[in-house]
C-alpha cells in the first residue's frame, strides 16, 4: 500500500491522538530509518529516547528470535527465567535492591506513586500520602501520572485529577518546603527535564531535595524514564549528581525498542509491596525482558557505547555551539548531557522539524522552542555533521 493510502486509512481506523508528520516508517537499521516512500531518514529523535543502541540492534534483534522460539508469554503467577536475570542485572548496577516490571513509563511511575503512599502510611502515619513534583515536569499520561505532571494542558478536560499532589517550581528549595506539609509523602522529579525543555537541574538542587527527605522522612522518587538507560552518558542520570533516590522508574531505552518499563526500589521501600498488592499481566514478559538483557549487557558490558555517548555528547555541543555564534539572533542556548540535548530558540521551531524531515533528517521539537535531540548512543559524527549541515540551510533560509 502507498504512503498516501496507507496515511488516509490511519486516519479512518486509528484513534486521532497524535500529531503526525506524513512518512509512513517501514525500516530502520542503526541512525537510519526508511519510510514507504523509499525516502532515507537520519534519526535524532530515536523514537522519543527509546532505540538507545539505534534501529534493530542485531544483540537486541536475536534475543528476541531465540526467546520468541522457547516461550512468549506465561503469568506472573510462575517465576519468569529472563525476568529474574534482568532484575539481577538492574539491581547489581543501580542503587536498589527489588524491580518491579510493567509495560511503560506511565505504569512505572503510577507503580512508583502507589509504594510510597502505601510504604508511608504504613511505616511514618496513615495521613501520609501527598506527592510533590516539579512544575513543567513529564510524568505520563494515565490518571494519576498526568496529575503529577506539572503542566495544565495534559490535564485540561480530564478532572477529576487524583488528590495529593502539588507542583513546586523546578530548582527552587524554598518551594518545595512551602509546598510540604504533615501529609507529604514524596518528591517526585526527572533528574533533567526531558520534555518539559531538557532542563538541568542546578548543581546542588538534587542533593538539597535528597537532604529534604532524610530530615522528614519523605521518599525520593526519580523519574528517570527519559534520562536513564545512558541517555545521559550514565546508566543513570542521578549519577552526576551524588544522591540515590528511595524509587526510581525507567522505560524507554530499557528494552532497546521493546515496550517494557521498570520500577526499582530499596528494600526498606520496596518491603511495602506484598504479594497481590499490585500486578501487571505483562509485567516482565519473558519476550521484553529477554531483549531489555541483550540491550543492557550490550550498553554495559560491551564497554564502548557510553564512552561513544560522552564523545559525541562532546562532539555535538561544540558544533552546535558554532551554530549559535552563528545565528545569535535565533538561537537561545544549548544545554543537555550525554545525548540528551536542547537547543533553546527564540522562535517557535514546528517549522524547522518540518523542513528537517523533507531534508531527510528527523528531530524533535518540545516546549514550543526546544529543538530536543535525542539520537541512538551509537551516533558517529559523519551523523552529526550531516544534522548541522541540514540546521545551517534550514536556519539560513527563516525569513
Ligand atoms: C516518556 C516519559 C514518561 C511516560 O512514558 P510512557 O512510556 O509514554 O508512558 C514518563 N516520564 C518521563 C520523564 C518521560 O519522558
Amino acid at each position: 500500500m502507498g504512503t498516501k493510502k496507507l496515511i488516509d486509512e490511519s486516519s479512518l481506523y486509528v484513534m486521532n491522538t497524535y500529531k503526525r508528520f506524513p512518512i509512513v516508517l517501514r525500516k530502520g537499521r542503526g541512525m537510519k530509518v526508511w519510510g514507504t516512500d523509499g525516502r532515507e531518514y537520519i534519526d535524532f529523535v530515536g523514537g522519543i529516547a527509546v532505540n538507545i543502541l539505534g534501529h534493530c540492534h542485531p544483540k537486541v534483534v536475536v534475543a528476541i528470535q531465540k526467546q520468541a522460539q522457547r516461550l512468549l508469554h506465561v503469568s506472573n503467577f510462575y517465576y519468569i527465567e529472563p525476568q529474574i536475570k534482568l532484575a539481577k542485572l538492574l539491581v547489581r548496577h543501580t542503587f536498589a535492591d527489588k524491580v518491579f516490571f510493567c509495560n511503560s513509563g506511565a505504569e512505572a511511575n503510577e507503580a512508583a506513586i502507589k509504594l510510597a503512599r502505601k510504604y508511608s502510611k504504613e511505616n511514618i502515619s496513615p495521613e501520609r500520602f501527598e506527592i510533590i513534583t516539579a512544575k513543567d515536569s513529564f510524568h505520563g499520561r494515565t490518571l494519576a501520572t498526568l496529575t503529577a505532571t506539572g503542566q495544565e494542558r495534559f490535564q485540561r478536560g480530564f478532572e477529576p485529577l487524583v488528590p495529593g499532589f502539588t507542583h513546586a517550581p523546578f530548582n527552587d528549595i524554598d518551594a518545595i518546603g512551602k509546598a510540604m506539609t504533615k501529609n507529604t509523602c514524596a518528591i517526585m522529579l526527572e533528574p533533567i527535564q526531558g520534555e518539559g525543555g531538557v532542563k538541568l537541574p542546578d548543581p546542588n538542587y538534587l542533593k538539597e531535595v535528597r537532604k529534604i527527605c532524610n530530615e522528614n522522612n519523605l521518599l525520593l522518587i526519580l523519574d528517570e524514564v527519559q534520562t536513564g538507560m545512558g541517555r545521559t552518558g550514565r546508566f543513570f542520570a542521578h549519577e552526576y549528581f551524588g544522591i540515590t533516590p528511595d524509587i526510581m522508574t525507567i522505560a524507554k531505552g530499557l528494552g532497546g525498542g521493546v515496550p517494557i518499563g521498570a520500577m526499582l526500589a530499596t528494600d526498606k521501600v520496596a518491603s511495602a509491596f506484598q504479594p497481590t498488592t499490585h500486578a501487571a499481566t505483562f509485567g516482565g514478559n519473558p519476550l521484553v525482558c529477554a531483549a531489555a538483557i541483550a540491550t543492557i549487557e550490550t550498553l554495559l558490558e560491551d564497554g564502548f557505547i557510553l564512552d561513544q555517548c560522552n564523545r559525541m555528547s562532546v562532539y555535538m555541543k561544540e558544533r552546535l555551539e558554532n551554530l549559535k555564534l552563528k545565528f545569535p539572533a535565533l538561537i537561545v542556548e544549548i544545554r543537555g548531557l550525554g545525548l540528551l540535548l536542547g537547543m533553546e530558540l527564540t522562535i517557535e521551531c514546528e517549522a524547522i522539524v518540518k523542513t528537517c524531515l523533507e531534508m531527510g533528517v528527523l528531530i524533535n521539537c518540545t516546549a514550543e522552542k526546544v529543538l530536543r535531540f535525542m539520537p541512538p548512543l551509537i551516533v558517529q559524527k559523519k551523523d552529526i555533521d550531516h544534522l548541522i549541515n541540514i540546521l545551517e540551510k534550514v536556519f539560513e533560509r527563516l525569513p
